[in-house]
């Protein structure tokens, strides 16, 4: 038999080089469950809670505020050949470490789990409560979040006053993200023959006005919380006509707004019907967008911290990330982490090792001083 991974190491980059060389592709996350489990059942400073493949580790200190720390275990597939086990190039700071999971999202795990075992050892406390949360299934269908299940087996463990999520984001903060909505808008006419066309009613037709509506919208850009989020309506598929010699009585133009956190879901349906006025309208999917919260006083004292380092600034998250889970239960969240996100699910991910340091040093000072 082979001994169960181990990922006991004070060293941060042999840390996410474990965390990455137990393959954890969707749906086989046991294996790194169990070694996140193990590790932090040692320390005693943590009430550690398995669900399914989800490990939570909360710390009871009492403190009156409580963040939220969170990150999926699972990857995408590895590539033919392999992109593990991992490996490590360059010297010094200029280190990188090349393999599946080394951006998406393991980088992310690998400081939660050192911050885990350090911040709240005797000297070591942190000014806060500090929830650890660590998921399955993030990288296939939405039903089979773990964070998901989570939210619905046991809400108890995910309540704080901020979250921030480990996906990659080369170390800025990028707050909140943006909505989506899709709605049809449309068109009835009168069908004939289109010999005798003078009959009918051309529903295509009827729908130049909803095109030339699109065309002439100009997208806002809408400031949230310091960051600007570039909004955008756009026909992303348009139908109509049975046949070759038929005038159509019907013409469906699917419509998609992507929309800033400003607006709430009904908000956002409000806009599209008004710039639909006069044409029927359905809804047919629909996510809301999450603020990022960077007007929470917690939030600030992690802005500061983080920009120290970096110098960087906060920018919006363009797109939809788990984010958006915990604004639903009330938690302003931002994502935080090593990583270039471009390379995420690249057949060549990979991390500078300096990143992994400057994101456990931002996230240490802020959680010890906040
Ligand atoms: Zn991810």
């Amino acid at each position: 038999m082979t001994e169960p991974a181990t990922l006991a190491t004070s060293d941060l980059v042999d840390l996410l080089a474990a965390v990455c060389d137990i393959e954890s592709v969707s749906g086989d996350e046991a294996a790194l469950a169990d070694a996140v489990e193990a590790l932090l059942a040692d320390q005693p400073h943590l009430e550690v809670t398995r669900d399914g493949d989800a490990v939570v580790a909360r710390t009871l200190l009492g403190r009156d505020r409580r963040v939220v720390l969170a990150g999926h275990l699972d990857t995408v597939p590895l590539t033919d050949p392999p992109n593990l086990p991992t490996r490590l190039e360059g010297t010094g700071d200029d280190r990188v470490l090349w393999g599946r999971g080394t951006v998406d999202m393991k980088a992310g795990i690998a400081v939660m789990l050192a911050l885990a075992v350090e911040l709240g050892r005797p000297g070591s406390e942190p000014a806060v409560d500090l929830t650890y949360v660590f998921y399955d299934h993030e990288e296939v269908e939405a039903t089979k979040s773990g964070l998901g299940r989570l939210v619905r087996n046991r809400p108890e463990l995910l309540t704080g006053d901020f979250a921030v999520l480990g996906e990659p984001t080369s170390a800025d903060i990028e707050g909140g993200c943006q909505g989506t909505i899709r709605v049809d808008v449309r068109t009835r006419g009168v069908a004939a023959h289109s010999a005798r066309s003078w009959r009918g009613e051309n529903a295509i037709h009827a729908a130049a006005p909803i095109l030339a509506r699109l065309t002439a919208y100009e997208p806002a850009e809408v400031e949230v919380d310091g960051l600007r989020y570039r909004e955008g309506v756009n026909a992303v598929g348009i139908r109509g006509g049975i046949a070759g010699n038929v005038v159509p009585d019907e013409c469906t133009v699917t419509v998609n707004y992507r929309f800033a956190p400003s607006r709430d879901l009904a908000e956002a349906e409000a806009h599209l019907r008004d710039l639909f006025d006069g044409y029927e309208v359905t809804v047919t999917d629909a996510s809301p967008a999450a603020r990022p919260g960077l007007d929470d006083p917690l939030a600030a004292e992690f802005v500061a911290a983080v920009l120290e380092l970096t110098g960087g600034e906060p920018k919006p998250k363009f797109g939809w990330t788990d984010v958006a889970r915990f604004a639903e239960l009330g938690i302003p969240a931002v994502n935080f982490a090593p990583g270039d996100p471009s390379l995420a699910h690249a057949d060549d991910e990979r991390v500078p090792v300096r990143e992994l340091g400057v994101c456990r040093d931002a996230l240490r000072t802020w959680l010890r001083g906040a």
